[in-house]
């Protein structure tokens, strides 16, 4: 049961073959033998799981279903839920239980499905390894002595270990997709605005979209369905028709147009991933694709203009963290100022004090002019890169990650190292634009490879169509790591 796609387990249980109590458990014992190696949950909560499957099996008995019901989801800790301890993978947050569930949380809970666990990731989702979790790294299932990819690291090895049906994830800069490239997943991050950010841990809010990530583009789309949709609690969110992002998956590709950027082909890339992307590029051509030369001439400064504007929001969404309300508490400390400064200094972690003094920096007098105005331009250049490029072709694609998964502690001491490692996906944030990963073959060291594909605003339904007809062609996504 564990490798069938979302639609066959919501098969099973509504044709009574298997109850959710069974498939929660199964799942829960799977999880028990398999974690402790992995680290990918931070949290579970089986009692809560299971009393959860207990009241799907009765809405199951009585017909009332939805796709998802019954079926066992890990969450992202990076989502508040009602009763469950919510950390964002850092100390600051160790004895934080949220009063309260997140838009994304409640419609799982409405669709009937089951919260499995909280997921590890990378301290307030700033990383792209998992290492800056203060609950510990994740390793990625397919070679243990690697990383997952971050910030939604627990989530991905979660997905590809087979230790939950689906699950989410977050996405700033690249968190949904870098990662499951890395663990040989699928991830989609929707087009800013579609999936509600209410309850959603803030780290820059221009940015930060909740999305799924799952073994297929078909259980995308179903989970897909289940998280978008309009909530006045997020001023952002997006009013629009209700969309049943499955809806294209069967049609045929002829005709479709793929572009190619240049700057995605270019100096940094890993020879492995580049021959790798260029065969599933051929795949589409079989397909009935045509390929177009595209170029986003702004890709090159992604990377500085998104650690000008992410830190600059995360100095202001992290100075809620104060030791007063909710969270790390410095035990002894003299006055006010003096228990702000030591609760801060001992509850945040290297990286997000990194992150949170560039973006005190960026924004003080005197600096904001010369760097966050100025990133701000720089982003509107970029999107503006994407409107030019979607006037000759209907997706973008080109890999998701540089390099396959590398080795645990191999970019430890060198941020900007890592920084790079987002360097295909961030543009699509600083667009607002949906980008996702999906699984595509193997690079060096039989480590996995992402494809990235990046749709105009809204095409969602055509980005899962076009994953889709890859996936009914090739058998990437069912590759599993042995464990
Ligand atoms: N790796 C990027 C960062 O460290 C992106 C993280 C994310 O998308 N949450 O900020």
């Amino acid at each position: 049961m564990i490798q069938s796609s979302l639609t066959q387990m919501g098969a099973a249980l509504r044709a009574k073959k298997i109850s959710s109590v069974e498939l929660t458990q199964n799942y829960l014992d799977r999880i028990s033998t398999l974690n402790p190696a992995l680290n990918a949950y931070i949290t579970l909560n089986p009692e809560v799981s299971l009393e959860q499957a207990r009241a799907a099996d009765v809405r199951l008995a009585a017909g009332k279903t939805d796709a998802l019901t019954g079926i066992p989801i890990a969450q992202k800790d990076i989502f508040c839920a009602k009763g469950w301890r919510t950390t964002c993978g850092s100390k600051m947050l160790h004895n934080f239980v949220s009063p309260y569930d997140a838009h994304v949380i409640s419609q799982f809970n409405s669709a009937g499905a089951i919260n499995l666990g909280k997921t590890n990731m990378d301290e307030f989702a700033m990383g792209s390894s998992n290492e800056t979790s203060y609950y510990g790294t994740v390793k990625n299932p397919w070679d243990t002595a690697r990383v997952p990819g971050g910030s939604s690291g627990g989530t991905a090895a979660a997905v590809a270990a087979r230790l939950c049906a689906a699950a989410t994830g977050t996405d700033t800069g690249g968190s949904i997709r870098q990662p499951a490239a890395l663990c040989g997943i699928s991830g989609l991050k929707p087009t800013y605005g579609v999936v509600s950010r209410y309850g959603m841990i803030a780290f820059a809010s221009s940015l930060d979209q909740a999305g799924p990530m799952a073994r297929s583009a078909e259980d995308l789309a179903l989970l897909l369905n289940t998280m978008a949709g309009f909530d006045e609690r997020d001023s952002t969110s997006l009013q629009r028709d209700k969309e049943d992002y499955a809806r294209d998956l069967v049609k045929p590709l002829n005709g479709l147009r793929i572009g190619l950027p240049k700057e995605f082909f270019a100096e940094g890339l890993g020879s492995d991933v580049a021959q790798t992307v260029e065969t599933s590029i051929g795949e589409y051509k079989k397909l009935g694709a045509t390929i177009v030369d595209i170029s986003l001439p702004n890709t090159k400064l992604s990377i500085p203009v998104y650690y000008v504007l992410a830190p600059a929001e995360a100095s202001s969404n992290l100075s809620r963290f104060d030791g007063v309300r909710y969270g790390y508490r410095a035990p002894e400390y003299t006055d006010l100022a003096d228990m702000y400064e030591k609760s801060r200094a001992q509850g945040f972690g290297a990286e997000v004090k990194r992150r949170i003094m560039i973006g005190t920096y960026v924004l003080s007098h005197g600096y904001y002019d010369a760097y966050y105005l100025q990133a701000q331009k720089i982003r509107r250049l970029i999107a503006q890169d994407f409107v030019e490029a979607f006037k000759q072709c209907d997706v973008i694609m080109g890999p998701t990650s540089p390099s396959t998964a590398f080795k645990l502690g191999e970019k430890g001491d060198d941020p900007v190292q890592m920084y790079l490692s987002d360097i295909y996906t961030i543009a699509v944030n600083l667009a607002g634009l949906p980008g996702m990963s999906i699984p595509c073959g193997f690079g060096a060291n039989n480590m996995p490879v992402g494809l990235q594909i990046i749709g105009n605003y809204f095409d969602e339904a055509r980005m899962l169509n076009v994953a889709h007809q890859f996936q009914l062609a090739t058998d990437w996504h069912t590759r599993a790591p042995k464990l």
